[in-house]
């Protein structure tokens, strides 16, 4: 049985606020090494009930998308990161082989309260992401994305708030709460040495639950996808520039941005396209 884990950095154990996760922030080392710890906890896990492989893709958008330490993540493993991937930017390793998939360290929905550092896809620029009319984070991206390559989503660790996101389109989901959200930068947290502890445990269990076939993909959002992304600011002159070049965007409003996608691969790189759509010159995704 193979594994995709997605691990983000939000929503790691111990992590409450914007500083934590910044490159330029507090304690940004030790944080990383945190991040690096409750992906091994459920690799260890995966493993120990009988993953055959663990591919770990990065999708924390700090340092190029390198942010696990290498050196100290689990040696069965394989690491997919750094920016310019091919497919769906952060799902590149997400494809037909893979058999379950867990999100680990991710985080609720823009416009989630509370969440903590809740947003989705880019917290700076996006107030919110809707898809067919229903504000989406990034665990519904990928649950979609997962459907349509046939994988089942096992696992999601992070604050309540994503738990009960992922819970509306996966009920059954395995899930470690490792701290409650109290507002958008406070939580009561569960001190990361336990919190892997349950990790493991969780991580273990939906690969068991896998192996006896409780898991199904996810399958409830009919293609093609309405997607709108509600910009925080309205788009500059170099953006509406860019945009007139890709005919598949359309702006709506004063600073909305709607395009059709076919299928989550194109969907989730066009949402991402639209955090850098402002820099000059940026006309692919
Ligand atoms: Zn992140």
């Amino acid at each position: 049985m193979k594994i995709f884990l997605s691990v983000d950095m939000e929503g790691i154990s111990g992590l409450v606020r914007w500083m934590d996760v910044a490159s330029q922030g507090i304690d940004f080392d030790r944080n990383r090494r945190l991040m690096t710890l409750d992906a091994n906890a459920a690799i260890e896990g995966a493993f120990e009930a009988g993953a055959s492989e663990v591919v770990v893709e990065e999708n924390h958008g700090v340092e190029d998308l390198c942010v696990l330490l290498t050196d100290e993540v689990d040696a069965r493993c394989s690491v997919v990161r750094g920016a310019g991937r091919p497919g769906p930017t952060t799902m590149a390793g997400l494809d037909e082989s893979v058999d379950l998939v867990f999100l680990v360290g991710h985080h609720a929905a823009a416009g989630t309260w509370p969440g903590i550092m809740a947003h989705t896809v880019s917290g700076g620029r996006f107030k919110t992401v809707r898809l067919a009319g229903q504000r989406v984070g990034e665990p519904d991206l990928f649950a979609i994305r997962a459907g349509e390559v046939a994988a089942p989503i096992g696992l999601i660790t992070g604050d309540q708030m994503v738990i009960e996101e992922v819970r509306k389109r996966v009920p059954g989901v395995e899930s470690v709460e490792v701290k409650r959200a109290l507002g958008r930068q406070s939580g009561e947290i569960i001190p990361p040495a336990r919190a892997r502890e349950a990790i493991q445990q969780g991580a273990r269990r939906a690969v068991e639950r896998a192996q006896r076939g409780e898991f199904t993909p996810y399958r409830g959002e009919p293609a093609p996808y309405e997607i709108e992304v509600e910009l925080v600011e309205a788009p500059d002159d170099v953006m509406r520039a860019n945009l007139a070049t890709l005919p598949e965007f359309e702006l709506a409003g004063d600073r909305s941005v709607v395009t059709e996608a076919p299928d989550m691969d194109v969907g989730f790189r066009r949402i991402a396209y639209l955090s850098y759509a402002h820099t000059p010159g940026a006309t692919r995704y």
